[in-house]
């Protein structure tokens, strides 16, 4: 059992007394390459990390009213199943749940919820959707309901955006649910496919510890400049249907902005890197650092969506001993940064980075050595 688990089983017991059914868990993720292509018809390639939420669960007697839990302190919160309204708490994620649930035609009893997490809140790693599929797996295993990751995953994702409010893709929730150990999700999105293929290094994982107050903004504003630019193609080309499977001699004939024309030489770029990464790795070839590098680039020069820490952690990171590439990940603006390397040499840059990157930037960052674990399971 992993310690979110024994957290999450003592918690429980200190909020509602006596043990719970089911203990269930997912993992947090990070996005090894393939970034700002989902809403594009493109491909990711994130893996499930070893840092967990987990969930455990007991039926109530009595009333359709859940009473829930996180970190053991903060007090029990209830949720009444037939009032389940957005309350902008964290129990908006599972209540989000309960919601999809119930609007399935399911009669979800009311359910006693200690929640228990090692997901850092905020920083892009995911700890949302670790939350939401960690919930939905422990409720259906209590309730003996089917178990299909996707689904589950997609069910989440529902939750988040109709419930919570967020315009979230699939990525997040669908690498908590179906992540495997050793290996990277190979992701596509219209239709949703997830292939495991093998990635057995680790990645250090440095968060800038920014705010990401631009991102809402400035993400919607990608979306709107990629869209435009798919329609300036299709004038010339209407058989293209996304802007992953454009030529680049499409985005440079088309006529259109040249900030249009830059977000779409990035994401057809980074649609072939996430090919070329996907070929090396399931010829049993290590993470192509270079396309890591090139991938950090087309996101700040072509999608200006870096930031100066960003900037500054990567090219720090990659004058380091032994790192073959950095870039950022997640939606940038802020958030985290990935390098890749032998462990020793990760090892070596997490222990390095921090001072310098305080004496840089004015506060210390966090780092996390991962590597690529399962998605939802059962604990214990
Ligand atoms: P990210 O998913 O990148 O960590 P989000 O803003 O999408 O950032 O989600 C963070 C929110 O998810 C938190 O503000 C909180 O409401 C909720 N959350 C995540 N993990 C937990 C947890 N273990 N307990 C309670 N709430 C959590
Ligand atoms: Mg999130």
């Amino acid at each position: 059992m992993s310690s979110v688990a024994a957290d999450a089983r003592r918690h429980f017991t200190k909020s509602f007394g006596g043990e719970p059914t089911v203990v269930a868990s997912a993992a947090g993720r990070v996005n090894l390459i393939g970034e700002h292509v989902d809403y594009n018809g493109g491909v990711a390639l994130p893996i499930a990390i070893q840092r967990r939420t987990a969930v455990a669960v007991r039926v109530r007697d009595g009333a359709r009213v859940s009473r829930l839990n996180s970190g053991g302190t903060g007090g029990v919160l209830t949720l009444d199943h037939a009032a389940l309204v957005r309350r902008r708490k964290w129990t908006d994620y599972p209540s989000g749940v309960l919601d999809q649930l119930i609007g399935a035609g399911l009669d979800v009893p009311g359910l006693d919820v200690a929640v228990a997490s090692d997901v850092p809140s905020g920083s892009g790693l995911s700890s949302s959707a670790a939350l939401e599929v960690a919930f939905d797996f422990a409720v259906r295993s209590l309730l003996g309901l089917s178990i299909d990751r996707v689904a589950m995953a997609l069910e989440c994702q529902q939750a988040e955006r109709q419930f919570v409010g967020v315009p979230c893709g699939a990525m997040d929730q669908l690498s908590a649910s179906c992540g495997q150990q050793g290996h990277a999700l190979h992701m596509q999105f219209d239709p949703v496919n997830v292939r495991p293929v093998p990635f057995r290094e680790s990645v250090l994982v440095i968060d800038t510890a920014l705010s990401r107050s631009l991102r809402v903004s400035a993400y919607a504003e990608r979306v709107a400049e990629c869209a435009s630019a798919l329609e300036a193609i299709r004038r010339d080309a209407p058989e293209v249907s996304s802007l992953a499977v454009a030529t680049m001699a499409q985005v440079d004939g088309a006529a259109m902005r040249d900030v249009e024309r830059r977000r779409a030489r990035h994401v057809v770029a980074e649609c072939a890197r996430v090919r070329q990464v996907v070929l090396a790795l399931a010829a049993g070839e290590p993470f192509p650092g270079d396309l890591a590098v090139a991938s950090h680039e087309s996101l700040r020069d072509d999608y200006d969506c870096s930031s100066r820490e960003l900037d500054w952690t990567v090219a720090y990171a990659l004058r380091q001993p032994g790192i073959k590439g950095a870039r950022l990940t997640g939606a940038g603006w802020g958030g985290c940064a990935i390098a890749f390397g032998e462990v020793s040499a990760l090892q070596a840059l997490a222990k390095s980075l921090p001072a310098e990157y305080e004496k840089a930037i004015g506060h210390a960052p966090h780092t996390w050595v991962v590597s690529a674990d399962d998605g939802a399971r059962m604990e214990g």
